[in-house]
């Protein structure tokens, strides 16, 4: 099985100087000499990154189609992909992906971690090991997340606990799978194509409001001027 890492950064490839404290990113050399865990699994990985590595509050939809064209360029030579993205907008790539590729027949996994890699309390092993195991597998297929043992639609995740190790959940849809122990347990196998779709461009003027009781109606107006689509939530 060969795997291409692609490593955004994020708190899940940070970790912190033992002199001052404070947080660094990690090459991906470092990455792997930190989870020996990825040497067992055996896994042939070659891996990529942006460089600098980004907090993922700074990604952008410019950013959603680079992570898509890599994936694009780069699909028929790996079994899987695996994206190490920052937990804060890591849902918003998911989604982003999940209509930029469509109908993969492989898994394109993305996770994170809510500390960094050398606390001892660290979740980056455990989600990055998860992580290459569903990349792996051959039940998976498509966008998806995983994070703290579950498996979740790259369209239904959100960030639903800032600090809690189980930061995801999946909205209005099970999980896909569970993790315990390193063995997957699949529950749904997401549709897949003989060939996938890539897409090249998002338009970007696509708003979204929030409706409550009392929401002014000139805010509509005034999204609606500048979007070319809104979203009514
Ligand atoms: N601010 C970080 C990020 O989203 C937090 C994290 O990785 O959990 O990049």
């Amino acid at each position: 099985m060969s795997i291409l890492l692609i490593y955004t950064g994020g708190t899940i490839g940070m970790h912190s100087d033992a002199r001052t404290g404070a947080l660094e990113p990690l090459d991906f050399e470092h990455l792997q000499q930190g989870v020996p865990e990825l040497g067992q699994l055996g896994i042939e990985t070659d891996a990529c990154q942006f460089d600098p590595p980004i907090d993922s509050s700074d990604m952008t939809p410019e950013h959603w189609v680079e992570l898509a064209h890599c994936v694009a360029d780069h699909y028929d030579a790996y079994d899987g992909f695996v994206i190490s993205h920052g937990t804060d907008t890591l849902a918003y790539t998911a989604a982003a992906l999940s209509y930029l590729v469509q109908g993969a027949d492989k898994p394109i996994v993305l996770t994170g971690a809510q500390k960094p890699i050398n606390y001892d309390s660290t979740d980056s092993k455990l989600n990055l090991t998860d992580a290459f195991i569903c990349a792996c597998s051959q039940e998976l297929a498509g966008v998806c997340i995983v994070f703290s043992g579950r498996v979740i639609l790259g369209t239904r995740a959100r960030k639903t606990c800032s600090k809690s190790f189980a930061a995801f959940s999946s909205i209005n849809y099970p999980d896909l799978a569970t993790l315990h122990d390193r063995q997957m347990l699949c529950y749904i196998r997401p549709e897949r194509e003989a060939r996938p779709r890539f897409y090249e461009s998002l338009d970007e003027k696509v708003g979204l409001i929030k409706m409550v009781p009392g929401t002014d109606f000139e805010l509509l107006e005034f999204m609606l001027e500048r979007k070319d689509a809104l979203v009514i939530e």
